[in-house]
């Protein structure tokens, strides 16, 4: 099926907006900023997905499962590459948090949609990384997940608790075998109705935090049932509306026991809040690629209507803003590397606290910065933009869920109200 209904844009500019283009305006902005590792690690990422689109045929259409595309990313290793992963024998010789960055902007302007699906598998996989011990069945699972044998997704938000993540209502019991049974309901969960791993929260008091434990499952065990959720601005991704009937999971499985299961899904939130914005920063560099080959293109008044100041400055104060963001959280990224190296891969307790902050900036301003850029650059493109002839739709609709996605655009502004009374009062 062809990309779109009826064709609105000119082949002339619909040749021009090809990947290999986009990522040359991307490599044209970066190639003074980034290191030469850094830099060629983006071009074999960027040169995989050209070749992968091509060999493939691949439009980008409504009718493209792209989750059978995740195997053939992570044979190369694109699943993830924030750690080495030498317990199940990848051992990546290039990794870090930095070139996590550099890969996840490649994947997004190769495929927005596509990118996040692969940025919820990683949030499954940071827990099982973090609380295998050395389990074969975990480490199984762990190797599932990094080299896209499975997607994967984490399950926290319930229908009844969303914001309020802490105090949730599923329910955990312990048994004599040191087995679990779960019962409960989950929700907006992306990526589960095609995931063989999850990974769930659940307390075994409701509401009480305090007993919250945290577990690895099994998609095919009884006791585990999910619909999906449609979210039309992201028609392609499965989100999962998660039913726990007296579903039993093995202690083999269990990654936090009672009353570890709230440091753990703490612990996880700074990296998902960076990962958001990795995937923001990708989202506007996407927008502004198609905007900057547009309006170079695009005539009217007999012009190329970058000459007027209404397109022409618009354009230029996006690309500043999504430049400097861009700058930020690579400066993030590397000193978080720093640090791993430094202290031995684990980063101590009182400067991982510090980054909460940080990690909440980058979310609440990554945001921000994909909303109003893809929309911009849509508007940019008049007509264009907003048909579905090009990726912009694909942009648009992620780009207006991610103030909601991994903590809300006001949880984000509560987590830093309250860390300013903190620092006040640390005077
Ligand atoms: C596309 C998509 C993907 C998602 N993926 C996942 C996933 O993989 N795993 C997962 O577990 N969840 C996922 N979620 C769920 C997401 O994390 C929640 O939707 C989000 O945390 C908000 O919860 P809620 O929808 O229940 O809204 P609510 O918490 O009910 O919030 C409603 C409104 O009230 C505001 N609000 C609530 N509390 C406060 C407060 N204290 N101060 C100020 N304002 C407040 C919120 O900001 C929001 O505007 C996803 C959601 C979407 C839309």
């Amino acid at each position: 099926m062809s990309r779109y209904q009826d064709k609105a844009i000119s082949d002339e500019i619909l040749e021009k907006l090809s990947l290999k283009n986009r990522y040359a305006f991307l490599n044209n902005n970066l190639t003074a900023i980034l290191k030469p590792e850094q830099f060629n690690f983006l071009r074999n990422v960027q040169r995989f997905c050209m070749r992968f689109e091509k060999k493939n045929n691949i439009q980008h259409s409504l009718d493209e499962d792209f989750y059978e595309w995740i195997p053939h990313f992570g044979k190369e290793g694109y699943v993830t590459r924030a750690y080495k992963f030498e317990e199940i024998d990848l051992n990546f010789e290039y990794f870090g948090l930095t070139v996590d960055l550099l890969r996840a902007i490649a994947i997004d302007m190769f495929d927005p949609q596509f990118d996040m699906a692969l940025g919820a598998t990683i949030l499954a996989i940071n827990p099982v990384k973090a609380h295998h011990e050395g389990r074969p069945e975990v480490l199984k699972a762990l190797k599932d997940l990094v080299t896209g044998e499975s997607p994967g997704a984490i399950l926290i938000t319930e229908p009844e608790r969303g914001s309020d993540a802490v105090h949730m209502l599923s329910k955990c019991t312990q048994n004599e075998d040191g087995s679990f049974t779960l019962n409960g309901e989950k929700i907006y969960n992306t990526n589960a109705p095609k995931s063989k791993w999850v990974v769930t929260y659940a307390c075994a008091e409701k509401d009480n935090g305090k007993t919250m434990a945290q577990f690895l499952i099994n998609t095919n065990w009884d006791g585990f049932i999910v619909k999906r959720v449609y979210i039309p601005w992201v028609p392609k991704i499965w989100l999962g509306h998660e039913y726990f009937e007296n579903l039993r999971v093995p202690h083999e499985y269990v990654l936090g026991g009672i009353g570890k299961g709230r440091d753990h899904l703490f612990e996880g939130l700074v990296p998902e809040r960076v990962m958001i914005a990795m995937g923001n920063v990708g989202e506007a560099w996407g927008a502004l690629s198609h905007a900057f080959l547009y309006i170079n293109m695009r005539k009217q008044f007999n012009q190329e209507i970058l000459k007027f100041q209404g397109v022409g400055f618009t354009f230029a104060d996006l690309w500043a803003r999504t430049t400097n963001f861009t700058l930020a959280l690579l400066k993030f990224c590397e000193e978080y590397d720093a640090k791993m190296e430094k202290f031995g891969g684990e980063i101590p307790r009182n400067i991982s606290q510090a980054m909460v902050a940080s990690a909440s900036h980058l979310k609440l301003e990554g945001a921000r910065l994909s909303e109003r850029t893809c929309y911009e650059c849509a508007n940019l493109m008049g007509g264009a933009g907003v048909c579905d002839n090009t990726m912009m739709q694909d942009l648009v609709g992620l780009s207006r869920i991610q103030e909601i996605v991994g903590g809300t655009r006001q949880i984000q502004q509560y987590i830093l109200s309250m860390a300013t009374r903190q620092l006040y009062k640390m005077l």
